[in-house]
C-alpha cells in the first residue's frame, strides 16, 4: 500500500497517521522470529552452503517459525540463513540484539550492559564474544596500502580468568638459580600495528618480546599493496623485512618528529594512545582475548571514519550477524593463548606441570 503514496504529497495529519502505522508494523518487525533470519539474508553478497562453500543451492521449504530453508546440491546439507552466524540458535529477537550493538557502541561493560538489557551476565558475556570474534573477518579481509605508517604496541600478559591451576608460580629458588634468564620484554605481548594513508588499519598480536623480521612476516604476509611505502622507526627488524619484500622504506628516527622526506609516525602513535585509552574501559583484557578486542577496537575506529554516530549500532549489528563465524559458548572459555606462556614463564615453576 505504503507503496504507491507519494510523501510529498502527504498533509501534516496524513504524515502522523502514517508514521503511527509504520511505528506498529516495526514493533511487530522487530519481535518477529524470522526478522533475523531476513536481515542476515539480505547482509549476505555472497551467499553460499556454509558446509562446502558452494553455490549450488536450492530453496527447501520453510521452518516452524517462517524462515526460509536451503539444500545444497552438491553436499546435500540442508540450512537456513543463519545457519553458522551468530544468531545461530539464538532465541533473542532483533530489538534485543539491537540494543545490545548499542551498549556495545557506546563501549559499556558486560555489567552495565546486563543491566540495560535485563539479561544473565554469563548471556552478555557469551554475546559480547560471539560477535568479537565476528569481527575477526574484518581483519582477515584488510588491506593496506599507499604510504603506510608501521609500529609495534606491547601489553603485559593479563591471565585473567585462567584456572588456578594452569597458573604460572613465582618459582621461591629462582633467584639461587642465577636470576632471570629472559629480559623483561619476554613478558610483553607484542602487537604489531599499521595504518595506511586511507585510514585502513591492521593489530595482530605477534608473539611475545621485542619485534623480530619473522613476526613481521607474519602479521603482514600478503597484507600490502603494490608500491606501497612503509613508514617506520629505525628497528633493523623492518629493514630487513622491507628488503626480504622489496617494499620501499622510510625511517623516522626516535626522538624526531618528521624524517628529511617529510614521513611522521603520527598517525599510528595517535592510534596507540587512543587504544590504550579504550582497552582502560575494560579494566584489564585477559590476554586469551587480546585479540579480539584489538579487533573490536579497529571496528570502531572504522565506525568512527566512516558511519554517521546513530548509524553506528545497526551497522556493526549488520556486519556482526552475517558473518559465517559461528562459535560454540566452550569454545570461548577454552580460547588459547595468542603465544606459548609457558615458553614465557618457563623461569617460572608450575603447580601441577603445564596442560593446555
Ligand atoms: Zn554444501
Amino acid at each position: 500500500m505504503l507503496n504507491y503514496i507519494d510523501v510529498n504529497n502527504l498533509l501534516p495529519d496524513e504524515i502522523e497517521k502514517t508514521i503511527k502505522f509504520l511505528q506498529s508494523i516495526l514493533g511487530l518487525k522487530e519481535k518477529d522470529k524470522s526478522t533475523l533470519s531476513k536481515l542476515v539474508n539480505r547482509e549476505n553478497e555472497n551467499f553460499c552452503c556454509p558446509f562446502c562453500e558452494s553455490i549450488n543451492i536450492v530453496k527447501n521449504g520453510h521452518a516452524k517459525k517462517g524462515t526460509q530453508r536451503y539444500k545444497c546440491k552438491d553436499c546435500l546439507h540442508r540450512f537456513c540463513d543463519t545457519t553458522n552466524t551468530l544468531s545461530n540458535y539464538s532465541k533473542l529477537t532483533y530489538d534485543i540484539w539491537l540494543n545490545f550493538f548499542k551498549c556495545m557502541n557506546d563501549k559499556l561493560s558486560i555489567r552495565k550492559t546486563a543491566a540495560k538489557l535485563e539479561l544473565n551476565k554469563n548471556t552478555i558475556f557469551s554475546m559480547r564474544h560471539k560477535v568479537l570474534n565476528a569481527l575477526s573477518t574484518f581483519r582477515e579481509n584488510t588491506k593496506l596500502s599507499g604510504e603506510i605508517q608501521c609500529d609495534e604496541k606491547y601489553e603485559s600478559i593479563n591471565l585473567k580468568g585462567t584456572k588456578p591451576q594452569q597458573m604460572p608460580r613465582f618459582s621461591k629458588s629462582r633467584k639461587s638459580q642465577g636470576g632471570s634468564k629472559r629480559g623483561i620484554s619476554d613478558h610483553q605481548i607484542c602487537i604489531a600495528s599499521a595504518i595506511d594513508e586511507n585510514d585502513n588499519i591492521y593489530f595482530k598480536i605477534v608473539g611475545n618480546g621485542s619485534i623480530t623480521t619473522k613476526m613481521i612476516e607474519k602479521a603482514f604476509n600478503n597484507r600490502f599493496g603494490k608500491n606501497c611505502i612503509l613508514i617506520t622507526d629505525c628497528k633493523s627488524s623492518y629493514e630487513k623485512f622491507c628488503i626480504d619484500n622489496k617494499i620501499k622504506l622510510e625511517q623516522v628516527k626516535s626522538g624526531t618528529y618528521k624524517n628529511l622526506n617529510g614521513y611522521t609516525l603520527s598517525e599510528i602513535n595517535a592510534l596507540h594512545s587512543n587504544l590504550d585509552l579504550f582497552l582502560k574501559r575494560f579494566v584489564g583484557v585477559s590476554t586469551k582475548h587480546l585479540q579480539q578486542y584489538l579487533d573490536w577496537f579497529v571496528y570502531q575506529k572504522y565506525l568512527t571514519y566512516s558511519i554517521e554516530i546513530l548509524e553506528q549500532p545497526q551497522v556493526l549489528m549488520n556486519y556482526a550477524l552475517s558473518r559465517n563465524s559461528y562459535i560454540k559458548i566452550s569454545d570461548i572459555y577454552s580460547i588459547s593463548f595468542p603465544i606459548d606462556i609457558y615458553d614465557v614463564y618457563s623461569d617460572f615453576s608450575f603447580a601441577p606441570s603445564p596442560q593446555i
